[in-house]
């Protein structure tokens, strides 16, 4: 898959898959010692495993993905247990000066207290600059701290977490689902959000029936490109 850019200096990157639909479906007819039945067989019972919750079959598509994201997006997102996480060290390498700076800066929303809402009144230009400043005030510390004969594990210290890190998730299916379901939706923090739309991209190519099954039969949430991609599915199949 090529590398899909998230934020301004990310991206997501499937490194390879194992399993697809066909391990979801082989896992799934092991019971009865089946194989496949044709397309509309084979999708009508990943539908039917979504939809009664037999979601073992699906720990049998498996992705590996290469991750650039902020810290604070990082911190979320290995939340996530199910899924194998390997992450640069700041111990053993210097961090590129790479950092997220938002588009815009978004108010506190009122009604949701752990949400955001768009604030074109703020002056961002302003926020910009004192954000760029602390963020470089950091760096300069951090690599005088350095210079100074301060380990790289004690240095690190004065970094935000909007410094970029990276890191390798290798995910089965079923959990992705899991991670979409919760971090696509509106309710999560809108840059997660990126990174599960990026996602959902490596999920379409490796497991089709799958994914248009989850958005289907599972996806409940808001965001903008998984709900176009179900309007899409569900017109298509009416
Ligand atoms: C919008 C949003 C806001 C959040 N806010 C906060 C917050 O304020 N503070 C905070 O700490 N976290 C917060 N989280 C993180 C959240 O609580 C979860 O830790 C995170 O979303 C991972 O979800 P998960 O446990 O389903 O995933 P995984 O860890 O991948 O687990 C997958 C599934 O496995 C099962 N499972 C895993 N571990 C166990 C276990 N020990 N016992 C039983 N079943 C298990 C559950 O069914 C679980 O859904 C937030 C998440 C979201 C999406």
């Amino acid at each position: 898959m090529r590398d899909i850019p998230v934020l301004d200096k990310g991206f997501v990157r499937l490194i390879e898959s194992m399993g697809g639909d066909a391990g979801v479906l082989q896992a799934a007819r092991v019971s009865f010692a089946g194989s496949s039945k044709g397309e509309v067989a084979d999708r009508r019972l990943i539908e039917y495993l979504l939809k009664h919750q037999h979601l073992t079959p699906f720990e049998h598509a498996v992705l590996k993905f290469h991750v650039k994201a902020p810290i604070f997006v990082a911190r979320q997102w290995f939340r996530h247990r199910f899924g194998a996480y390997n992450e640069i060290s700041f111990r053993y390498t210097t961090p590129s000066e790479d950092f997220y700076t938002p588009e815009s800066f978004r108010a506190q929303d009122q009604k949701n207290k752990q949400g955001s809402v768009a604030a074109p009144s703020l002056d961002q230009e302003g926020l910009r600059r004192s954000f760029a400043a602390s963020v470089d005030l950091a760096f300069k510390t951090y690599h005088g701290m350095v210079e100074a004969g301060v380990a790289r594990e004690m240095a690190r210290m004065v970094l935000p977490v909007t410094v970029y890190t990276e890191f390798f998730w290798t995910v089965n299916a079923r959990s992705l689902m899991n991670f979409l379901w919760l971090r696509a939706d509106a309710h999560a923090q809108p840059e997660i959000q990126r990174y599960a739309e990026a996602l959902s991209e490596g999920f379409a190519q490796t497991c089709p029936w799958t994914y248009a099954a989850f958005l289907s039969h599972l996806w409940t949430g808001k965001n903008a490109k998984l709900d176009a991609e179900k309007d899409r599915l569900c017109s298509a199949s009416s």
